[in-house]
């Protein structure tokens, strides 16, 4: 199959690529390894709600309805997204997995479960958060209680009355972890490595992360005062409550290490009743035992890993010298590598502002950028 434009993923950012691009009178053959628009949505656990507001999520050119409120739920995101393909006219290729492109003259060739796939520019929007990290302890293997990745937690429910350990509190582990206080898991420790930045949703009527927009290009020394001042007052001492203080503030974490903030959608409340008692890192397993950093051992029923996701990008791109070390794409949105010329990213890097946010950006600014290519 030829085509001008090959679109790997079908996700948010895909179908934002591809909407963009008949605006510009192309239209792109769109692949997706799942079998619809929106299931990398639905699969997602029941509590979810987006962190960032409606108007801030909502996909170029077709506003998500006011009926989802501010906030919205997974089921009606995943259900936009299907409304979104719907309403722009794309048909994704859905049940066709891409396993590997490569150079084919000045366009590209890639693999697929569809077979041979040629065009002249390709876009990868394959997801930032692709492949589930899976656990890697010393001595998990022997371990007899149950383990599962984040990316498997759908709800609190096989976990009522159970002693459970959740680690990482990232927003997904710190969701799950309120979510298992709210509903009646017995004990909930929350281990923790990297001590997050937690903040509120809102500052009063504010969402956090449309302050983050003005954020994102601030020097951290001028606003992470502030943010560290705004947390506290928000907040309270989380210290308190046992969990650590993160090392730097909101903006220099995140560009140190990529690591954007806890948005608070339940923690808190959790931490302050007890509900939720954060531990150290942990160290391995023996037998029923976990052992922490600081040498503390106990034996949960559960183990739940929010141990993060990778991009997945490797098998497929790892040849072409356009990943980092990570793994993850070197350039976004409409810039390219003089070495891969018709080969651009969306969707994978995770702002300050929110992902969704940055998406709708850069669909724009990079379906402008390949059709201006497509008419040299
Ligand atoms: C739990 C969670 C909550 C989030 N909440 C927010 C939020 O509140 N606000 C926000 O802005 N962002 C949020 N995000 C981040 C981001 O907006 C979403 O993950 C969003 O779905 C990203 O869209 P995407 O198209 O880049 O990736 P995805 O939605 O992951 O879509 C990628 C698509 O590519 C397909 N695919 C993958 N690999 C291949 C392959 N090799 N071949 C073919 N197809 C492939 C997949 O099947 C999938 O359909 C959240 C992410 C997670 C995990």
């Amino acid at each position: 199959m030829d085509a001008e434009v090959l679109v790997v993923g079908a996700g948010p950012a895909g179908l934002a690529v591809a909407a963009c691009l008949k605006d510009w009178g192309v239209d792109a053959l769109v692949v997706d390894r799942s079998r619809g628009a929106g299931d990398s949505w639905r699969g997602r656990y029941d509590r979810l709600h987006l962190h960032t507001p409606r108007i801030q999520s909502a996909l170029p050119g077709l506003r998500i309805s006011e009926t989802s409120g501010r906030w919205v739920a997974k089921d009606d995101m995943a259900g936009y997204v299907r409304r979104y393909a719907r309403y722009h006219g794309i048909a994704p290729l859905f049940g066709t997995g891409v396993h590997r492109v490569d150079r084919d003259g000045r366009g590209w060739r890639a693999d697929s479960d569809a077979g041979e796939l040629t065009a002249r520019q390709v876009v990868i929007a394959t997801g930032y958060s692709n492949s589930p990290v899976p656990p890697r302890w010393p001595g998990l293997d022997g371990f007899r209680g149950e383990v599962l990745h984040a990316a498997e937690y759908r709800s609190a429910a096989p976990f009522v009355g159970r002693d459970v350990l959740v680690v990482g509190a990232g927003n997904t582990g710190a969701e799950i972890a309120a979510d298992l206080a709210e509903q009646g898991a017995a004990t909930i420790r929350v281990s923790v490595r990297t001590p997050p930045n937690i903040v509120p949703r809102q500052i009063g009527p504010v969402p956090t992360t449309m302050l983050a927009v003005a954020m994102e290009y601030s020097p951290s020394w001028l606003v992470d005062p502030l943010n560290r001042l705004l947390q506290r007052m928000i907040l309270g001492d989380l210290t308190r409550y046992g969990m650590p203080a993160a090392g730097a503030g909101v903006v220099a974490q995140a560009r140190a290490t990529g690591i954007t903030p806890t948005i608070d959608v339940g923690l808190v409340a959790a931490l302050r009743s007890r509900r939720v008692v954060p531990v150290a890192a942990v160290d391995r397993f023996e037998a029923r035992d976990v052992v922490l950093v600081d040498g503390t051992r106990f034996a949960p029923d559960a183990v739940i890993a929010a141990t993060g996701y990778t991009t997945g990008l490797d098998p497929m791109l790892g040849h072409l010298g356009v990943l980092d070390d990570n793994g993850r794409p070197v350039v976004r949105g409409r810039r390219q590598l003089p070495h891969a010329r018709g080969m651009r990213f969306v969707g994978l890097t995770n702002p300050l502002k929110g992902q969704l946010f940055q998406i709708k950006l850069d669909a724009r600014s990079t379906a402008r950028a390949i059709a201006r290519d497509l008419q040299r």
